[in-house]
């Protein structure tokens, strides 16, 4: 699940009392049979709330689980996602299951990272080869025509529900969807960052809709593909950006996966940023990751600098994900990366328990120097094309 606010109320609103209800039997059920029968209460229940805009009472009763019942918790974000990325719908020719697709594009450049509408040309040619690599055989499809930054996806359950029923409804009729650019909020600018493609497939029950469902399809094969025909039309409208695809998927599941394919990825880019900018080989950089806690463990901060001096020139957060927590090994695949990038040294303060801090003028986050201490990223003016680097 992503983060959700915290309610301190003690009172449970009674929709929210009833879909926590049906989650604790779900999660306490002792056959596949009694399971049914409340997923599919839970799944009305939800539907419900959704076509009503409960948000907050869904978060309530998501909040009231995850302290007291993390099984039941986990059933019913599992079954809260469902509602929202999929849906039964009647076709003119039946009845249709319907899926909303997010694909995911990791990006970095030292210019910077357009989020756009995407042309018709591009969209075309999406189109043949989703269908032909990723979406299983006898599907309608419909595609989003805007590239959009994370800052840009659609929020909360509600309107990410909305936005799914406009893109399915789009889909019965294999058609895309026009995205109205006024309105969408402003893109931060980041050396390393996502974008998505955003998607909803539609097919008659019972049929498989993805590729790997079909008995000769693979995710791997699957991906392979798509990276290797879409690619290069993608990249095409991301000039000056280097570009990974990552495995489409349902819009929950392929956000988290990309959250994650993020911290890797932004290391790494950032050390190819940096020799590129700075006109320096890996091996005189100097990198500095050390964890971050509020109670627990919430964060790893990792700075960049050179060798030659103890200036923090630039930083990456590496946020803790899903049930991630200290046990997880986070120090073993930053050093793995940085290895890999030729990093020439790599200080892994892993006995400090550093809190995170803010620059009180810009809100930017500090991050850790060589001694353990948190201080100010300074970069250095380069040319003009650099992204905007706050300084003080
Ligand atoms: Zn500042």
């Amino acid at each position: 699940m992503k983060q959700r606010r915290h309610y301190s109320s003690h009172r449970l609103s009674r929709d929210a009392e009833r879909v926590s209800w049906l989650a604790r039997g779900l999660s306490d059920s002792g056959s596949r049979t009694e399971d049914a029968w409340w997923e599919n209460e839970l799944a009305l229940q939800i539907g419900k709330m959704l076509d009503n805009n409960q948000e907050e009472a869904l978060n309530q009763a998501l909040d009231r689980l995850q302290e007291t019942h993390a099984r039941a918790y986990d059933e019913l974000a599992d079954l809260i996602e469902a509602g929202v990325e999929g849906n039964m719908q009647n076709g003119p020719d039946g009845p249709r299951q319907t899926l909303l697709l997010a694909l995911p594009i990791l990006a970095w450049s030292r210019y910077s990272i357009p989020a756009r509408s995407l042309p018709a040309s591009l969209l075309t040619a999406l189109r043949v080869q989703l269908k032909a690599h990723v979406l299983a055989d006898d599907c309608r499809l419909a595609l989003a025509d805007f590239l959009y930054s994370p800052d840009q996806m659609p929020r909360g359950f509600v309107e990410t529900r909305r936005f799914a029923l406009q893109m399915e409804n789009a889909a019965l009729s294999d058609e895309d969807l026009s995205i109205p650019v006024t309105g969408l909020p402003e893109t931060g600018h980041y050396i390393s960052d996502l974008r998505y493609v955003l998607a909803s497939v539609s097919v008659p029950i019972g049929h498989p809709m993805l590729r790997w469902q079909e008995v000769d399809g693979s995710r791997e094969t699957a991906l392979g593909q798509w990276q290797a025909q879409a690619g290069p039309g993608i990249q095409a409208i991301l000039p000056g950006c280097n570009i990974q695809l990552l495995l489409p998927d349902a819009f929950f599941s392929a956000w988290r996966r990309a959250d994650q394919e993020a911290r890797g990825y932004a290391l790494a880019a950032t050390v190819s940023y940096l020799q590129a900018v700075l006109d320096l080989p890996a091996s005189a950089l100097r990198v500095v990751a050390a964890p971050y806690y509020e109670h627990r463990l919430v964060e790893w901060r990792i700075s960049f600098g050179r060798q030659s001096d103890d200036t923090v020139l630039h930083g990456i957060v590496w946020p803790l994900l899903g049930i991630e927590d200290e046990g997880t090994d986070v120090t073993g695949e930053i050093d793995a990366i940085l290895r890999q990038a030729g990093v020439g040294q790599i200080l892994i303060l892993d006995q400090q328990r550093l809190t995170p801090e803010y620059c009180d003028d810009c809100g930017a986050p500090l991050f850790p120097n060589a001694e353990g201490e948190s201080v100010h990223t300074e970069m250095p003016e380069l040319e003009n094309d650099m992204p905007p680097v706050h300084l003080h």
